[in-house]
């Protein structure tokens, strides 16, 4: 299955996309991610990147979605996989249809988280990831065991440039003004599904495992 999971900043995509990207044995495609490593390995598009990442606007279309393309296109063949933060904009949701049309395969379904502005700040502002493993952290409400480094790798946690308050605001503006064709673009395929991501993740969890069984039971029968 090809699953999109859509929403703003904060909604909690990359937490719901990696219990998913379990739940279904699939690749989670996260362009935030993908970026990111590109700004670490210093490669020339997270050169190019960094500067629209650290104001919180979006990377131009062209660069994301080639480095989107070369990577779908790279994963084992017919496998499932679910992307987080991909398309963003009216142009890459174009993009991407047209790509896994070239690839003989369409998606199954598109989820809308839809979050409160004040739960979108509390979450940004307080979330802390290990840059080793890429775990997410919450200092209230998923702190790590010991002294703020991660459980996993022992590494001290550290906040994203891109989660201060003021680039928080900026992120929320972008999204509202690019991203929202994206919606009415779905919801004209009849693929969008609302589910609040107010509540706390293994709630939303919940609730998106039960948006997806329509899809995943006709997904079975193709
Ligand atoms: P995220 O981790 O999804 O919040 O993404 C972090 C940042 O990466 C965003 O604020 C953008 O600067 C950039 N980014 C991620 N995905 C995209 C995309 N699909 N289009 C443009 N920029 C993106």
């Amino acid at each position: 299955m090809i699953v999109i999971l859509f929403g703003p900043p904060g909604a909690g995509k990359g937490t719901q996309a990696k219990l998913l990207s379990s739940y279904l044995a699939s690749e989670h495609v996260s362009t935030g991610d993908l970026l990111r490593q590109h700004v670490r390995d210093g490669s020339a598009l997270g050169e190019k990147a960094k500067s629209y990442m650290d104001k919180g606007e979006l990377v131009p279309d062209e660069l994301v979605t080639d480095m989107v393309s070369d990577y779908i296109q790279k994963l084992e063949k017919n496998k499932g996989f679910i992307l987080d933060g991909y398309p963003r904009t009216y142009a890459q949701a174009e993009s991407l249809t047209g790509l896994l049309k070239g690839m003989g395969r369409s998606i199954d379904a598109a989820f809308y988280f839809q979050t409160d502005k004040d739960v979108i700040v509390r979450r940004l502002s307080g979330r802390r990831i290990c840059k080793k493993c890429g775990r997410i952290y919450h200092i209230e409400t998923m702190p790590p065991k010991n002294d703020m480094r991660c459980d996993d790798c022992t590494i001290a946690l550290e906040q994203r440039n891109d989660d201060k308050e003021a680039t928080i605001l900026n992120r929320l503006a972008v999204y509202l003004a690019q991203s929202t064709p994206v919606l009415d673009y779905y919801e004209k395929k009849a693929l969008l599904k609302r589910i609040s991501g107010n509540a706390d993740a293994q709630s939303v969890f919940i609730l998106l495992k039960d948006a997806l069984a329509p899809s995943t039971k006709a997904a079975h029968n193709r």
